[in-house]
């Protein structure tokens, strides 16, 4: 018992220290905070249906920058494509503010992105993947996207504005397509995110990403250095080894780490 004592010491001055304020407050959350994982960390719990059978990607954007229809219409059929949830995929938007000053970086969407969602990515039988749609441009601002945890994602449309080829070609809304589902491929855990392909397509020059400029995962998407599709079309879907990468994640025979759940 003489073992125990320290923990049972800290949990009564934790609750002295909640006191008036009470236990829920900003300092009991600060105590045991939320794990916000890596870019993959919720693969499995997309891929699979055993604990979470429906999802919702929530869109927090900035006013004037809701995503194009064809966007979130284009990332519900590519999570359909790869994850079981048989009570459905849905989207949810809001309008808000972030109230951010300058230019964005990784940790800057992090803060936004848990001070803005509804409520834990998992939550009941239900996912929940946030993409935020600020204004404003990243820090590096060739950067049209980024994947900060495992539940978050931001798209950043100032830039994506600009990135549309000669002609139109590929156009704004082709560029917000692709880029869209390529950073909610990361929360997929694609390319080598949290698993180890056996099938050598990984840009040794771009970790992280697929080698094959067909894919939707290629580097160059997320990068407003598009134009190695001058007249080309962007890809917006995932190849053949991204497929068979999840494939083997879903059914176990590849195998998996640092996931929140499993
Ligand atoms: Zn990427």
């Amino acid at each position: 018992m003489a073992r125990r004592a320290p923990l049972t010491f800290l949990l009564v001055s934790m609750m002295l220290a909640c006191g008036l304020s009470g236990c829920l407050g900003d300092e009991a959350l600060d105590l045991l905070p939320e794990k916000k994982g890596v870019p993959g960390g919720l693969t499995l719990a997309c891929l699979r249906s055993s604990m979470y059978t429906s999802m919702v990607i929530e869109i927090d954007h900035e006013p004037g920058y809701r995503p194009f229809t064809s966007s979130t219409d284009m990332l519900v059929d590519r999570l359909e494509q790869v994850c079981d949830k048989p009570s459905g995929i849905s989207i949810k938007y809001s309008e808000v503010s972030f109230d951010h000053e300058g230019t964005w970086s990784a940790q800057d969407v992090r803060d936004k992105g848990w001070e803005t969602k509804d409520q834990s990515p998992r939550d009941g039988t239900t996912l929940y993947w946030q993409v935020l749609f600020p204004a404003g441009t990243y820090e590096t601002d060739s950067v049209l996207g980024v994947a900060v945890d495992a539940s978050t994602v931001a798209l950043f449309s100032d830039s994506i504005d600009e990135a549309d080829g000669p002609f139109g070609r590929p156009s704004v809304e082709d560029v917000e397509n692709s880029v869209l589902v390529h950073e909610v491929g990361h929360l997929l855990g694609l390319v080598n995110l949290v698993y180890q392909s056996p099938v050598d397509h990984e840009d040794d020059e771009h970790p992280g990403h697929s080698n094959n400029d067909e894919s939707v995962m290629y580097w160059a998407v997320e990068s407003a250095d598009l134009s190695n599709f001058i007249f080309g079309e962007l890809p917006n879907e995932f190849d053949a080894d991204d497929l068979a990468d999840l494939a083997g994640l879903a059914d176990g025979s590849i195998a998996i780490r640092d996931q929140l759940w499993s």
